[in-house]
């Protein structure tokens, strides 16, 4: 089943079971002090789950563009070095606002991927929350008993309050959460270790694919929990972690989401796809991070120098880096893919579509400034990485972190995942500090012009700073 086929095929079925098809929301969040970018399809749907605002509608459903590259979710590191985890990714959800609950949830979700998507249910694990002595919390008997009725027993596992109990915040609606996993392995993998030891454990080829929330309780304040007076679902799947299981694939790289633009990028660089794991990553990392970019730009956020904008110059320049270290790129050619990407996204997210010339003119100016300044960084550091083999240390100086970054354009980030490919690691406090500096110099420099009619603008050199200690301190990086 074609990948158009599959989404198209969620969003039908829960229009059969009365939903409304709500548009995704944009990927980049304006006006929200607490999220950068849309992370989850219930986002656009908070208020109604807080009761703040109300809709025309009770259940509602849709294909939700995610970019996970900062706060709590972060999955940046991974990207390119797994098989499963995307920048940006698509997250098919249904949603009840106070109407139906874990009956039908589970019920529709098991006849969508069983009977419409024709998935074995001998492939399938389940997980119900095994609740916590701590918040007074019991085993979720309500869900065991919904899923009894549809799948071996031995297939349901309990699962900790980490994976098994979703919380919107600190405060708010919450509740325990069923998670479905597939085990795409062969018969004989599968013979040699169960798959049930390997739900939530990393394994590239047992996935967790949907993620059913049952919203019950609201967290107070002060730390205890009461039950809702409505309760409501939230589920979000991957939308390419689906592709993978129905076109049998062992990545979902490997399914139609992205073999055309793989195939785009092994004939640009003469270098095939599964020829050596290094030129692997760097084509994962290029053809996800491609998709990151052009829907921040579409959705109205340039690569820029704060906040939200300079997330996606760093990932673009993470591209960029890879392609030109590993498969030989020496001018733009990022976007080259656009043309793909758009007629991948026709009919679905016209946005994409509409703006292709201008985001490709975006891409492209934005990869032909940071190729010229990466070689001579690139350099810089050999230096750098030859003076501390002499030297025998192995922790790169955070002055020289700083001065590639604020000479050269190189995120520390960006520093911190060559570093780590040669063995090294980089000094953040140091940098933090040479950063906290420069802040300072500049201050001073623009106290000096106040009162001028050419004002330095202290808001966007603080913002800057500000984000990048923010990253450091996060590990966004
Ligand atoms: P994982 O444990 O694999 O990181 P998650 O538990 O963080 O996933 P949820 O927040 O439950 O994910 O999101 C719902 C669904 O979205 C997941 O079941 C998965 O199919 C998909 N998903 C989550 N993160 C990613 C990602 N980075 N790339 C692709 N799909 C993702
Ligand atoms: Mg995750
Ligand atoms: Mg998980
Ligand atoms: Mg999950």
């Amino acid at each position: 089943m074609q990948s158009k086929e599959i989404r198209s095929k969620f969003i039908e079925f829960f229009k059969s079971k009365s939903h409304q098809f709500v548009p995704s929301a944009p990927l980049v969040i304006k006006n929200d002090p607490t999220l950068m970018f849309t992370n989850a399809g219930m986002n656009q749907f908070k208020d109604l789950f807080l009761g703040n605002s109300k809709a025309d509608y009770s259940r509602a459903a849709n294909s939700q563009k995610c970019l996970r590259v900062s706060g709590k979710h972060n999955d940046l590191e991974e990207v390119g070095i797994d098989t499963y985890h995307h920048t940006m990714f698509e997250m098919l959800g249904n949603w009840s606002f106070g109407d139906y609950f874990k009956k039908d949830a589970i019920t529709w979700a098991w006849e969508l991927l069983t009977q419409v998507y024709g998935l074995p249910k001998d492939k399938l694990y389940v997980t119900v929350f095994e609740g916590d002595k701590s918040e007074d919390l019991d085993f979720d008997q309500e869900a065991f008993d919904l899923w009894k009725q549809y799948i071996d027993e031995a297939r349901i596992l309990g699962g900790n309050k980490k994976d098994n109990f979703w919380e919107m915040g600190e405060t708010g609606p919450c509740g325990p959460c069923s998670e479905i996993h597939i085990d795409l392995r062969s018969d004989e993998e599968i013979a040699k270790t169960p798959g049930k030891d390997l739900v939530n454990n990393d394994h590239p080829q047992v996935v967790e694919v949907w993620n059913l929330v049952f919203m019950q309780y609201d967290r107070k304040a002060d730390g205890h929990l009461e039950s809702l007076p409505a309760q409501h679902i939230d589920t979000g799947m991957g939308f390419e972690r689906l592709s993978m299981a129905l076109q049998q694939k062992g990545s979902t790289y490997d399914t139609d989401v992205f073999t055309p633009l793989i195939d785009y990028i092994a004939k640009q660089s003469g270098v095939a796809y599964g020829t050596s794991e290094k030129t692997d990553i760097a084509i994962r990392v290029i053809v996800d991070h491609i998709r990151a970019i052009s829907f921040a730009i579409a959705d109205g956020q340039l690569p820029s120098n704060n906040k939200a904008g300079y997330v996606i110059r760093r990932i673009l320049r993470r591209a960029v880096r890879y392609g030109y270290t590993f498969l030989n790129f020496k001018e733009p050619f990022l976007y080259g893919l656009m043309p793909i990407l758009a007629e991948q996204f026709s009919g679905v997210f016209d946005e994409l579509v509409s703006q292709q010339d201008f985001i490709a003119k975006v891409i492209k100016e934005e990869e032909a400034s940071f190729l010229r300044t990466l070689e001579n960084g690139l350099k810089r550091l050999d230096q750098v990485q030859a003076n501390m083999k002499a030297e025998g240390t192995d922790v790169i100086d955070g002055q020289v972190v700083f001065e590639l970054y604020d000479t050269f354009g190189f995120p520390v980030d960006l520093t911190g995942l060559i570093a780590r490919e040669n063995g090294l690691s980089i000094d953040e406090k140091g940098f933090t500090e040479a950063m906290a500096v420069q802040k300072q110099r500049s201050k001073a420099d623009a106290a000096q012009v106040k009162g001028d009619w050419i004002q330095v603008s202290e808001e966007e050199t603080s913002e800057f700073v500000g984000y990048d200690e923010v990253a450091l301190k996060t590990k966004i990086i």
